[in-house]
Parts: C-alpha cells; sequence; structure tokens
C-alpha cells in the first residue's frame, strides 16, 4: 500500500487524498494511519521501496531528524498533546515497508493504552477508526503548521 501510494503521488500529488501527503518531500511522505482509532497518528514513510533503516542513504537518512522534530511540534500544537510517540517495527503481514509511527500521547491516556500499548488504537473495529474527512483534515491542519 506504501509503495501503490508513493507512485501515485509520484505521478500526480493531488491523485492521492490529504491524509496520505501531510507532508512530502524527495525522500519522505507523511500519512495519516488508516487504521487509527486515535486522530493524529501519523506514519513517515520512504519514497521508494525500504523494509530497515539500515537500506537508507545517507541523503534519506539527513533529514529525519528534522522531520520528526517538526512532526512532533505540529502534533503538539494541533492535539494538545504532551509528547509524540516515535516506533518503527513494520513486522505486520504486507507493512514490511518501513514505516515510522509519529504518535500523539494525549493528557487523558489512562495505563491501558500509555507506552507500547498505544498500539491498541490500531486494533479496534473499523466503526471507531478516525473518520477519512477528519483524517484530511487533520492532515491539512498539520501541514499548515510545518
Ligand atoms: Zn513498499
Amino acid at each position: 500500500m506504501a509503495c501503490d501510494n508513493n507512485a501515485r503521488f509520484a505521478a500526480n500529488p493531488m491523485s492521492i487524498p490529504d491524509r496520505e501527503r501531510v507532508y512530502a518531500d524527495d525522500s519522505w511522505r507523511v500519512a495519516h494511519s488508516f487504521d487509527s482509532a486515535l486522530p493524529g497518528w501519523l506514519v513517515v514513510l520512504p519514497r521508494r521501496h525500504v523494509t530497515a533503516m539500515h537500506e537508507l542513504t545517507a541523503e534519506e537518512t539527513a533529514p529525519l531528524g528534522t522531520l520528526l522534530h517538526t512532526l512532533s511540534t505540529a502534533l503538539h500544537d494541533t492535539t494538545g498533546c504532551t509528547k509524540a510517540y516515535l516506533m518503527f517495527f513494520a513486522e505486520a503481514e504486507g507493512f514490511g515497508h518501513l514505516h515510522i509511527h509519529v504518535v500523539p500521547r494525549m493528557p487523558d491516556f489512562t495505563d491501558d493504552v500509555t507506552g507500547p500499548r498505544v498500539f491498541a488504537y490500531l486494533k479496534q473495529p473499523k466503526a471507531d477508526w478516525v473518520p477519512d474527512d477528519e483524517q484530511d483534515h487533520i492532515a491539512r491542519e498539520i501541514r499548515a503548521r510545518l
């Protein structure tokens, strides 16, 4: 899916919805997680198919620190999160394309969704996922702050 959307974006940036292009440069694209029940759950994806950090080039790696900081700041400003969690595993079946989760840690988080347990937000029924139009709205709000 990451590669499909990268290809569509490369052919025509406007062919994918706002939620799939929160941010993009030559190396990275940022999307709102399509299956999250938590508003503002972002994923940072390389523009080419890479499955491990050690496969990245120096040119791809260099801007990553700044990008993660900028996204964390934008999430703080738009969602009121106390910090942003950063995680990379790419272990789920069909999701081997490197993707770094940038997740707003909200002030009202309870114990059962704190730390690694935050992935509970990716295991909810589809009816509880953030609706597409809300994902698009969040994407535009974040993009405006980058
Ligand atoms: Zn891929």
